[in-house]
């Protein structure tokens, strides 16, 4: 029987594919190095973890408000207030099942069909299966990797048509790992809200810059920007699945309206815990400081390892991802990152999901042992 035309246009997420097929092999006993998702190897921060089972002890299992508990809420004002130069009410709060989630109420908020959104390539593979099944069209702004992967805002300003609905905003960038200089940024919020534009900030790498500065967006036009963040990545809790918006009340209350009959809200007991994640900040950051440095050293060997084997590879400044030129192994990057999951037992996701041909992306979110013996498998390819 037949599925809807909607569904039938889905493909599978590249990067959930990719690492569902890892874990699979190694399930199966094979010995791969998983370098697909971006997911942290450490355990959550010890007093995250003690929130969540306080949680349990105390009976906090009901369901919450389906934006989110006040509580988690104001954490969430706060914490932009201290980090981000605004203080938004909690009312101008939403909270997810991941920034995922938060990403996907907002399309289906902003989106009519036959609108354009602009997204700079290479992007993380979400965004155009969201914008689709919205009815939306992606507009792909392309940023070259001899340029660090940032964008040019003459290109952006190039893209925008009548059809104009959104522009999405990623810096730190999954999959490259770009960080946009302040001007960049700020030349890209100048064209959103010189066109009225609605500018989606996904900021959920914030925490995890290496060089340069995170340039926060919606201070500078926050009548026109949602904040996309979350406590995946930088707290190690990615399937604990909490994510947060923060713009316009009556965006966030549509996207309540819808959340409320999709889901009913988040997990309780994770926003409980991420409550306390952000509560305890100073705690949490001392966690974050850690992370952060071995992501630097895990980012230096595996850059310059790839680049050392003759894998043009730019030196990403924050999120943990890279972004490697695989056209040495193969000109299809298909190809290329089959050859290296057979050959080299090492996990990697093609680039062709990102609108990146030619490149795959490796997740430094590994420990460094396994970067080194991933670059040691490569090489057997390469060479
Ligand atoms: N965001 C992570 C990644 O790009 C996790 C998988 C996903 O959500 O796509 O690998």
């Amino acid at each position: 029987m037949k599925l809807s035309n909607r569904i039938e246009n889905v493909r599978a997420s590249s990067t959930v594919a990719f690492n569902t097929k890892a874990n699979e092999l190694k399930r199966q006993g094979v010995d791969v190095i998983a370098m697909t998702a971006g997911e942290p190897d450490f355990q959550p921060p010890q007093h995250v973890m003690d929130a969540a089972r306080d949680a349990i002890d105390k009976g906090l299992t009901k369901y919450t408000p389906a934006e989110g508990t006040f509580a988690l809420r104001e954490q969430i004002a706060a914490k932009h207030a201290r980090d981000n130069g605004f203080t938004p009410d909690p009312s101008e709060v939403i909270v997810g099942t991941g920034g995922k989630q938060v990403l996907y109420n907002a399309m289906q908020a902003l989106i009519d069909p036959g609108d354009e959104a602009i997204v700079i390539a290479p992007y993380w593979v979400s965004y155009p299966a969201q914008i689709e099944v919205s009815g939306g069209t992606l507009v792909p702004v392309h940023a070259r990797a001899e340029d660090g992967f940032v964008p040019d805002p003459a290109d952006v300003a190039a893209a925008v048509t009548s059809k104009t609905k959104m522009i999405i905003l990623n810096s730190p960038s999954n999959p490259t790992g770009a960080v946009y200089p302040r001007e960049v940024v700020e030349a890209i919020v100048k064209i959103a809200r010189d066109r009225g534009l609605w500018l989606i900030a996904d900021d959920l790498y914030e925490y995890l810059v290496y060089d340069g500065a995170f340039t926060s967006a919606a201070p500078l036009y926050p009548e026109g920007t949602l904040t996309v963040n979350g406590a995946s990545k930088a707290f190690a809790l990615t399937g604990w699945r909490i994510g947060w918006g923060v713009g316009p009340q009556h965006l966030i209350k549509a996207m309540t309206r819808l959340q409320g009959q999709v889901t009913s809200g988040a997990n309780a007991l994770a926003q409980h815990a991420t409550a306390a994640a952000l509560e305890q900040h100073d705690a949490t950051a001392a966690f974050v400081a850690e992370c952060k440095k071995a992501y630097v050293e895990r980012r230096d060997t595996l850059v310059t390892g790839l680049n050392g084997l003759g894998l043009k590879t730019p030196m990403p400044q924050g999120a943990f991802y890279a972004m490697a030129d695989v056209t040495g192994i193969d000109a299809d990057e298909g190809k290329a990152a089959l050859k290296l999951l057979e050959e080299a037992n090492v996990a990697v996701v093609p680039g062709t999901d990102f609108a990146a041909p030619g490149f795959v992306r490796l997740s430094y979110a590994t420990s460094l042992e396994n970067i080194e013996k991933a670059l040691e498998r490569i090489a057997r390819v390469v060479t």
